[in-house]
């Protein structure tokens, strides 16, 4: 079985949370001493042995971790090339984004934060949070748009029921960029909080910190599918919205030349501004506390992203794939909603697996690129998609 292994720590973190020109810390100068605290306590407590064991064992009994590698024997067939699925749908709460709350919990423990604090658009960080805060017995507070609260009725009660307190605001457009405002804002002004972010995004060191702890998707990728196929895959695939799930597969392979690298944005209607595809139609910006990748107006303003799957409706992106999409290691394509859609359908039909309509763009792409080539490929399946059937798609 796949050893659960994060890291390795020194050849993936940039200290100074840097990637090229992208990343860094661009904040107001209150939360300074906040996040330079966070940094050095992460940096010296991820190296600990017992930390470790502590996040290893939790992500093995409660997780349920490793996470199978599937061959994919029918979509394989349907598409022509050998395609694996990684299925991080098979994780406690039904996606990824459990991993790096967990990790992130067990630094917040170890700080002796007294709260734990989170937004949320479509909520499902906000469930991953909240249950991560239960079994470490920290209360929670998680910001929501006043118009997500209504939409996401049913996640709004499971984090309640998890123990979460969830607070709406009715600031600006009353979604997840104002939720982010308010959760900011009450971090200002509550220093021992510490703040649980989801994606791989915002300042120094949360990219970093994120990409760590979701390391493991690609450590046990990797091994499982040298046990199984006894080479490496020729093509690896994973979903781009914050870009977490996808840093936690691509980095277990980066240093592998041979293997080449796809991620799927949420391509939403094709084209500007009708989209979420950040690094394919974006431009270098500054925006919520980093420097990557944006989608801007014509004066350079951040305008919002459109994308069938909430997960994956993000203007920005994280700073290490900009990194990697101008040093040509890694390549991201649009996928639009339809294809998406198209995907998730022919996935439910072919494998009895309904994926979440944001791991859909992975499984898309793969189609894509893949079709009649003979190919050996690996796919994230960052989420399960029971949160999505009840839309009519
Ligand atoms: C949140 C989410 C995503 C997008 O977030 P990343 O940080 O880009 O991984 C993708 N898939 C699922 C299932 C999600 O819940």
């Amino acid at each position: 079985m796949a050893e659960i292994q994060v890291g390795p720590l020194d050849s993936m973190l940039r200290y100074d949370g840097t990637y090229g020109p992208y990343g860094g810390a661009f904040i107001p100068p209150v939360l300074e001493p906040q996040l330079k605290k966070l940094g050095e306590f992460f940096d010296e407590e991820v190296r600990k042995d017992d930390f470790k064991s502590e996040f290893v064992k939790i992500l093995k009994q409660y997780v349920g971790r490793p996470s199978p590698l599937y061959f994919a024997k029918n979509l394989s067939d349907y598409v022509g090339s050998r395609i694996y699925l990684k299925r991080e749908d098979l994780n406690h709460t039904g996606s990824h984004k459990i991993n790096n709350c967990i990790g992130q919990i067990l630094l917040a423990k170890r700080m002796g934060a007294k709260e734990i604090i989170a937004e949320t658009g479509a909520g499902q960080h906000g469930v991953a949070t909240a249950t991560a805060a239960a079994i470490i017995g920290i209360p929670c507070k998680v910001f929501m748009g006043a118009i997500d609260v209504e939409r996401q009725a049913l996640n709004v009660r499971r984090m309640k029921l998890l123990g979460a307190e969830v607070i709406s605001t009715d600031l600006g457009s009353k979604t997840l960029k104002d939720a982010v405002d308010a959760a900011l804002g009450y971090y200002i002004e509550h220093p021992d909080s510490f703040y649980l972010l989801g994606s791989q995004v915002g300042p120094n060191p949360y990219p970093r910190i994120v990409g760590y702890f979701q390391s493991v998707i690609g450590n046990e990728a990797r091994q499982q599918i040298l046990e199984e196929e006894g080479r490496l895959p020729d093509h690896i695939f994973a979903a781009v919205g914050g870009g977490s799930n996808a840093i936690g597969l691509f980095s277990g392979f980066l240093e592998d030349e041979s293997v080449k690298i796809h991620g799927g944005e949420g391509g939403g209607e094709g084209s500007l501004p009708n989209t979420a595809a950040t690094l394919s139609f974006g431009k270098p910006t500054v925006f919520q506390g980093t420097m990557s990748y944006c989608l801007v107006d014509d004066a350079g303003n951040p305008i919002p992203s459109k994308s069938i799957a909430a997960g994956l409706d993000y203007p920005g992106i994280s700073p290490h794939h900009a990194y990697l999409k101008d040093t040509h290691r890694a390549d991201y394509f649009p996928i639009t909603d339809k294809e998406a859609v198209d995907a998730y359908k022919l996935l439910s039909k072919l494998e009895g697996i309904t994926p979440a309509i944001e791991s859909s763009h992975a499984v898309a792409l793969a189609i894509k690129l893949l079709k009649g080539k003979g190919e050996l490929a690996v796919v994230n399946l960052s989420g399960r998609g029971d949160k999505d059937v009840e839309r009519d798609m």
